[in-house]
């Protein structure tokens, strides 16, 4: 890793966004976190990860928000829980991970061409369309967005699985839509009010 990516500074810090992750379900006891690294030891990713649990924790509750909120950890974490049974200090990680996945999502400053978050990201909008899933338009729209030679080279088994209907093209839609949208705009609403307070 480049010495610059090691050094963080004081001024670099917001604080705001520090007293939003521990105003966070989850979030009220990172201070409490003593940066034993066992978190990291018992995560099975945390080899793939940019920065280790311990590393993520202790560089949100200092409010260090870009590198946080655009960092592969928070996508990378498979919500299994190891962490958070482990911590000698109950710390909730996982939970953690969850609110910072939604903050990334909400300010746009994920890594683009990375799955898990487009994933993510189209998934919620197909829910908030047709109240469904399409997994047919779900994996062209992310291998459009994320790999375009991923998309090409699955063409073929693409269509054979549309061919046999084990796919299909058109989405469904549910009854009710607007109710749905009702509430999530609601719920969208509600977590944007509790960033910007
Ligand atoms: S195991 Fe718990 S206390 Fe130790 S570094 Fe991880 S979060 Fe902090
Ligand atoms: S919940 Fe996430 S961060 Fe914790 S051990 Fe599992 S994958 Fe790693």
């Amino acid at each position: 890793m480049p010495l610059e990516q090691k050094i963080k500074y004081e001024a670099e810090r917001d604080r705001e966004f520090a007293q939003w992750v521990m105003s966070q379900p989850g979030g009220e006891n990172l201070r409490h976190c003593i940066q034993c690294g066992i978190c990291s030891a018992t995560c099975p990713l945390s080899l793939y990860m940019d920065y280790t649990p311990r590393r993520l924790i202790n560089l949100a509750r200092e409010g260090f928000k870009r590198e946080v909120l655009s960092s592969f950890t928070i996508w990378l974490c498979a919500s299994c829980y190891a962490c958070r049974a482990e911590c000698p200090k109950k710390i909730m990680v996982t939970d953690i991970m969850y609110a910072l996945k939604r903050r990334a999502i909400q300010d746009g400053v994920y890594p683009r061409r990375f799955p898990i978050p487009v994933l993510a990201r189209e998934f919620g909008r197909m829910i908030f369309t047709w109240g469904r899933v399409n997994e047919t338009l779900l994996v062209i729209d992310l291998f459009l967005r994320t790999n375009w030679f991923k998309f090409l080279s699955m063409t073929g088994l693409g269509f054979n699985l549309m061919r046999t209907g084990r796919m299909s093209f058109w989405p469904e839609s549910i009854r009710r839509r607007q109710e749905l949208r009702k509430i999530l705009d609601a719920l969208d609403a509600e977590n944007k009010k509790e960033v910007a307070s």
